[in-house]
């Protein structure tokens, strides 16, 4: 089944060169995968290509909408404790404005 690129793709050209069907086309207002052309890479190498060299979490999804690079797969933070320190933030942050 193929992949698809969604809106959270930056357009950086990091998975076009490396696509071995040449299934990824510039498009805007993100890349896009051509549906025909995508074999997951099976058969030419262990990994898809594309998920492997993109930088955005959650830019690149499966049949079923499931990003192959899943929140905290790349900056090595799990989603859950992002949220926490970014509820943290936001709490410092507002209680230093009431302060003021
Ligand atoms: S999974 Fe492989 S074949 Fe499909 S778009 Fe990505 S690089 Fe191309
Ligand atoms: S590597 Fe990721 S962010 Fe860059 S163009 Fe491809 S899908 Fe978009």
């Amino acid at each position: 089944m193929p992949f698809e690129i969604v809106e959270s793709c930056v357009n950086c050209w990091a998975c076009e060169p490396l696509c071995p069907n040449r299934a990824i086309v510039e498009a805007r207002p993100h890349f896009r995968i051509v549906a025909e052309r995508c074999t997951e890479c099976l058969g030419d190498h262990d990994d898809p290509q594309c998920a492997s060299i993109c930088p955005i979490e959650g830019a690149i999804v499966d049949e079923c909408g499931e990003p192959l690079n899943p929140p905290g797969s790349l900056t090595g933070i799990p989603m859950a404790m992002a949220m926490s320190l970014l509820e943290k933030a936001e709490r410092a942050g507002a209680s230093a404005g009431s302060a003021a």
